[in-house]
């Protein structure tokens, strides 16, 4: 736990935020300001700045992160989602710890961004 992370305090229940579900090693709630009409935010437990900060073990607890998304997508039955991570401020980043934005019911490819 890093004292002054938001999401660690989120993680700790010491702010409140809507959780959707959670495993052993990862929590997911609902974005605060939503950005699609499914705007759901995924991340470790454990303080991991970015994908900058990953360390070779810590690549079963990020496969934990995915498994959510996963999870949360096939049972509540969404037909498509896309999970998002923004890396360093110069790529959006605004909240340093490590988190997935997982997007559905809107196709974020409608306004220019190709991939
Ligand atoms: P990023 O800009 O990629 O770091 O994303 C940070 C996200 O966290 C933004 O989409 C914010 O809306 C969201 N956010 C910030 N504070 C909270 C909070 N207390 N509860 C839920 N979502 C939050």
């Amino acid at each position: 736990m890093e004292s002054s992370c938001i999401f660690c305090k989120i993680i700790a229940k010491e702010i409140p935020s809507t959780i959707i579900k959670e495993n052993q090693s990862a929590l997911a709630i609902r974005d605060i300001h939503p950005k699609a009409p499914t705007h759901y935010l995924i991340m470790p437990k454990m303080h991991i700045q970015s994908i900058f900060h990953m360390q070779d073990d810590h690549q079963m607890l990020v496969g934990q992160v995915i498994s959510l998304a996963r999870d949360i997508a096939i049972e509540t039955e969404i037909a498509g989602f896309n999970l998002i991570a923004n890396n360093g401020v110069s790529a959006g980043q605004s909240v340093m710890h490590m988190h997935f934005h997982f997007l559905a019911g809107a196709n974020i490819y409608e306004h220019g961004l190709q991939l």
